[in-house]
């Protein structure tokens, strides 16, 4: 075993049955100014974002403004930075590119193709990640397996191989009543889109309410066949690194 998986073991046994705001002290605590956490202001990501800054936990936060969200988002996340006095750190696509993206393919050339649209993602959202998550050791995220059955393999800890960091998903094990109680319970600011009938949302162009029974993921790119993920989130998992349907997951979500 090698000393990653050694860590993330250890990681796993100690924070498994911690409460969130302990678990998120101690990862803290342990990591200082080296962990970080991603919020695109979704219901889990809020439930983190509450308990970090209620507590004044230590941790970076930051959000991918893609430069085409929904006005909902970003009053959610005014709302939120001012509700908690928490500064929400910004990373944006690169000017250059994205002006030569959009001059030869078009504002909204991700209907047009699966490419056009990969390229998209890549420009407003993994080139500013990789620029967000440098020098990070520990990614927080709001990842949940309830939330599509392409999350269902993912782990409390995991390394991520894109990346090359250990992502903390501490809402892993959470339901859809566990998130909906806390937000409400503790009055915590939401979008309100979810009460449109949005469950997951990204982007204005690519985001749309789903029907009663479908997954949260299934309103994203609606219009392709694919696994609904924009390579945020694309992750081998180390001990399941030889499983051949997992290393063929080369395809992502946000
Ligand atoms: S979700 Fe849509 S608009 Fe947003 S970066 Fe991806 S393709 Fe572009």
């Amino acid at each position: 075993m090698t000393a990653i998986e050694n860590q993330i073991t250890q990681l796993e046994a100690e924070l498994e049955n911690m409460p969130l705001k302990e678990a998120l002290a101690l990862v803290a605590k342990r990591f200082p100014a080296e962990v970080a956490f991603s919020t695109s202001f979704g219901m889990e990501d809020q439930v983190i974002t509450h308990i970090i800054g209620k507590n004044k936990i230590p941790m970076k936060v930051f959000t991918l403004d893609t430069g085409r969200m929904f006005n909902e988002t970003y009053e959610v996340w005014s709302t939120t930075a001012n509700v908690f006095d928490l500064n929400i750190d910004p990373f944006y696509p690169d000017a250059q590119e994205i002006q030569n993206f959009v001059n030869q393919r078009g504002i909204n050339s991700m209907y047009l193709s699966v490419e056009n649209r990969k390229e998209c993602c890549r420009i407003r959202k993994i080139e500013p990640l990789k620029r967000a998550l440098k020098g990070v050791a520990i990614w927080v995220t709001g990842v949940r397996a309830a939330q599509s059955i392409n999350r269902q393999n993912f782990k409390l800890f995991e390394w991520d191989e894109a990346f090359q960091l250990i992502k903390f998903n501490p809402l892993m094990h959470w339901s859809d009543q566990d998130v909906a109680d806390f937000i409400h319970q503790n009055n915590t600011p939401y979008n309100k889109l979810h009460d449109q009938g949005f469950l997951s949302i990204g982007c204005a162009p690519c985001t749309r309410a789903v029907q009663f029974g479908e997954d949260a993921r299934a309103g994203r790119w609606w219009w392709e066949d694919s696994k609904k993920e924009c390579g945020l989130h694309e992750t081998k998992v180390m001990a399941d690194i030889t499983d051949p349907e997992l290393t063929q997951q080369n395809d992502i979500h946000s």
